[in-house]
């Protein structure tokens, strides 16, 4: 777990943050079975690289190298969502029962046209205390931000990049089609073909004006 205090040219490095030295290069294979049909999947298989029934992207948990601000750690950015914990100091982002804070930001939220207090994010849960050195790293990074609360959450899609069978007899090679596609969950013609790097979660119950609330005014532009 990263310290809250550990900062690299004045940004705290939260939790989620990738490392330099965490990046795995194991070879991806399309593989064709009776049961799965053609398939992408690592050269030495594991069950546990399979959630939802969609290849995940290996990398290390060691919080070692150099920050990759634009980056974040599949592992840890599932843990995150899996288990509600903080995106900057990786513990529990609320108590339990209780609304969990959340800042919204313009890439990574995307509302529901239909319904007005709920809407899909990649980004995980920021807990209380985080939440004024995240909302100062905001507009440092170049992102608009909101605070929010949200009721609960689950788990709606995948991040991924897409690959097709190679041309011909290279068909087992990965040719890549498009990278950070938006595969639900639901879509199960297309989990073959994706590597997932970050779960999506869809946010239900927001409560808007939340920092208000708490006494504190809001940072970020
Ligand atoms: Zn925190």
């Amino acid at each position: 777990m990263i310290a809250m205090s550990e900062s690299v040219g004045g940004l705290v490095v939260p939790y989620v943050i990738a490392r330099s030295e965490e990046i795995v290069c194991d070879p991806l294979y399309f593989y064709s079975d009776a049961r799965w049909g053609v398939f992408l999947s690592y050269q030495r298989r594991r069950a546990a690289d399979w959630l939802h029934g969609i290849l995940r992207a290996r990398v290390l948990d060691t919080s070692e190298g150099e920050p990759m601000w634009r980056q974040v750690n599949t592992l840890r950015q599932w843990r995150c969502m899996d288990e509600g914990l903080c995106q900057v100091c990786g513990r529990e982002a609320a108590q339990p029962g209780q609304p969990m804070p959340w800042i919204l930001t313009e890439t990574a939220f995307h509302a529901l046209s239909w319904r007005a207090d709920a809407g899909d994010t990649n980004a995980p849960p920021t807990c209380w205390d985080c939440i004024p050195v995240a909302l100062e790293q905001c507009p440092r990074l170049g992102v608009s931000a909101e605070v929010v609360t949200v009721a609960w959450r689950e788990p709606i899609a995948v991040l991924g990049d897409l690959y097709r069978p190679g041309p011909g007899v290279g068909w087992q090679l990965p040719s890549p089609v498009q990278r950070q596609v938006y595969v639900g969950l639901d879509e199960f013609a297309r989990h073959p073909r994706v590597l997932a790097n970050q779960l999506v979660v869809r946010l239900h119950g927001i409560e808007r004006g939340a920092l208000g609330r708490r006494g504190g005014s809001l940072m970020a532009r």
